[in-house]
């Protein structure tokens, strides 16, 4: 059953990999501002979704980043700090969005890039807890680097209790937090990332000045399914603390915590009122 589950996970894996020329998002991105790309169904739900959710994020969340993304190079083994006249002329080309069209999409203008690194994974856990819900499994987590979906609890009337990753030492816990039949996604600076000179540069991009976002730490989220809640942490590390705290004051159906350093440059979090009871630091 994890067997079906796991290649539920790998097949999207294949789909959406930007690197592979047969993937779909490859062929969008070579299709951008010309002709419209057939999509599977998972894909086409994929970006359906991430669409929808962008316009709540007011512009943290972008997925058209591709042409950013790719002068950092995160993907690659060898990431470093691109030449901030390049990223200047990449900015332009993030700002279009997709056309729909019954189970076709195009990007909008040529010279457009999909980056879904931000929702994919919470995508991909969703369907495979599809998949083990199909089969009938009646209490499971799937997770994903770090983003999980729960199902059913682990005994009758107990939670499940979730670690939220130190974002400072690696391999500890910042804290734990107990959830019921929920997702949970963490976006942290710490998880991609190198060191130029002292300052720390990472994979969670500002989509407004295309450089690493620099207002938290780590932003963990709380949502119904996997892909809300992957793209809401990375959308809420963009906003910091306190724009966050807003937006999440705003939506009842998300929780978070973020954690940021102070001016001091120690360590202090926000959380949802929601949380707090279930939250235990370390
Ligand atoms: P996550 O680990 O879920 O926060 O996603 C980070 C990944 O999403 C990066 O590696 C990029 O592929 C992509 N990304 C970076 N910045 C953004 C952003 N502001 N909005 C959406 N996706 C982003
Ligand atoms: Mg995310």
């Amino acid at each position: 059953m994890v067997d079906r589950a796991l290649t539920a996970m790998d097949n999207l894996d294949q789909l959406w990999r930007a690197h592979s020329e047969h993937s779909d998002l490859a062929a969008l991105n070579r299709n951008a501002g010309e002709t419209f790309t057939r999509l599977r169904y998972e894909t086409l739900n994929m970006l359906q979704k991430g669409t929808e959710l962008e316009e709540s994020f007011g512009g943290a969340f972008n997925m058209f980043l591709g042409p950013v993304t790719a002068l950092w190079g995160f993907q690659t083994d060898r990431p470093g700090i691109p030449d901030s006249a390049a990223i200047a002329e990449a900015l332009p080309s993030t700002k279009g969005g997709l056309v729909f069209s019954s189970d076709s999409a195009m990007l909008e203008f040529p010279g457009m890039k999909l980056d879904v690194g931000g929702i994919a994974k919470g995508e991909a856990v969703d369907m495979a807890v599809f998949t083990l819900m199909n089969l009938k499994v009646e209490a499971f987590i799937v997770e994903a680097g770090g983003d999980l979906r729960t199902f059913g609890l682990p005994k009758e009337g107990k939670q499940w209790r979730i670690g939220i990753a130190h974002p400072r030492k690696p391999g500890a816990l910042y804290g734990t937090l107990k959830v019921g039949q929920r997702s949970v996604a963490t976006s942290g600076d710490y998880q991609q990332f190198f060191i130029e000179d002292g300052k720390r540069y990472h994979h969670i991009i500002d989509p407004e000045t295309g450089w690493p976002a620099d207002r938290c730490v780590s932003a963990t989220v709380v949502a119904q399914t996997c892909t809300e809640a992957d793209a809401a942490a990375t959308a809420l590390f963009v906003m910091g603390p306190e724009k966050g705290m807003e937006w999440l004051a705003h939506h009842s159906e998300y929780q978070g915590l973020i954690i940021y350093l102070d001016q001091k440059g120690k360590l202090k979090h926000k959380i949802s009122p929601a949380l707090e009871d279930s939250f235990k630091l370390r």
